[in-house]
């Protein structure tokens, strides 16, 4: 089968691999749709410590079933599915309790197993979800970041008539706006740097949008609102971390959803004086990727307006180079294998 393969920093190759077996309780996946994640260009950048080299990559991915396993009970061939990718252990204490997106023994079909930059994958039964008709595989890719954004806003204590504020309107600041959009939130402010996204933004039903390197940020939310409830901060990086730190309002909450560097300098005081309440936030429950699937079917999130490009898998260099460099209005790059 066809496979692109990481080697590395900017090294991927097309190549001609075995179709993987299929395990009893596994069914076959012929890839449809796989859309590249930041993680993944993390790893292309040459920033991801946690991916390895080789490795095929792709996590976020739909298709059809064409196989399965001998104990497979709930699927068929010909079915079409999505597939959530992170696989937890149902052993540990935080599994037991229902947190299995932080499972002790957690692992990412793409990052610890073959991923889904391929014509095939095989995956655990368990890890399939029936696509409505109504749901293209490209908008089931979408299902995966999605679900990262249903988490986060699950997570976070946003009471009725919260002023929100996001951090960085790309693919994750931009579904998280839309989730908490649906929820109880009743202002909704994004920033960003890019004028493109921040449109978007607008169009999702942002309050007010807020180009940060036009206007200053704390000017603009003092003179509009005064005082901000929630931030999530889907950027990841010092400044942005710390700019979400100053404008909470005391006792307020900082949810921390972007790709961070792991080490940074933050004014620490500020958030004891503060009370700042900070809530880490990473990948889903099965409970949140349902969610997510049922808000992409119901139209009450948008993700088709998220793909601005589809390409071949041959095509993945190019994917991860418009990323890279932020071409084209790129906002997510899906791939057909
Ligand atoms: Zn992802
Ligand atoms: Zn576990």
């Amino acid at each position: 089968m066809k496979t692109a393969v990481w080697y590395g920093g900017k090294d991927i190759r097309i190549e001609d691999t075995s179709t993987p077996d299929v395990e009893d309780n596994e069914v076959l996946v012929k890839v449809h749709a796989v859309a590249i994640c930041g993680s993944d260009l993390h790893a292309y950048k040459g920033m991801s410590k946690r991916r390895k080299p080789p490795l095929v990559m792709g996590h976020e991915f739909s298709g059809e079933i064409i196989d399965i396993g001998k104990k497979v009970k709930r699927f068929s061939d010909g079915e079409r599915v999505v597939v959530e990718p992170l696989i937890s252990c149902g052993k540990c204490k935080p599994c037991k309790i229902g947190k299995t997106n932080i499972c002790e023994e957690r692992k990412l079909i793409g990052l610890n197993s073959s991923g889904a930059f391929a014509e095939y994958v095989s995956v655990p039964e368990n890890k399939c979800h029936k696509l409505l008709n109504s749901v293209s595989f490209e908008e089931a890719a979408l299902a995966e970041p999605l679900a990262v954004a249903v988490h986060a806003v699950n997570i976070t204590p946003i009471e009725k008539g919260d002023t929100v504020l996001i951090i960085g309107s790309g693919t994750i600041g931009l579904l998280t706006m839309q989730v908490a959009r649906n929820g109880k939130a009743s202002n909704i402010f994004a920033t960003d740097v890019y004028d493109y996204l921040l449109d978007l933004a607008k169009k999702f039903g942002a309050n007010m949008v807020i180009n940060t390197k036009d206007d200053d940020l704390f000017k603009t939310i003092s003179s509009n609102v005064g005082s901000i409830d929630v931030v999530f901060e889907a950027v990841g990086l010092q400044g942005t971390v710390q700019q979400a730190l100053s404008i909470v309002r005391c006792g307020g909450c900082v949810t921390l959803i972007g790709m961070f560097e792991d080490k940074m300098e933050l004014n620490m005081l500020n958030i004891a004086v503060k009370e700042i309440m900070i809530q880490g936030s990473y990948g889903y429950t099965s409970d949140d990727f349902k969610q997510a699937l049922k808000l992409i079917a119901s139209g009450k999130v948008k993700v088709k307006q998220l793909i601005t490009h589809v390409l071949p898998l041959d095509d993945i260099t190019k994917g991860f180079e418009l990323l890279a460099e932020k071409k084209e209005n790129v906002i997510k790059v899906v791939l057909k294998p």
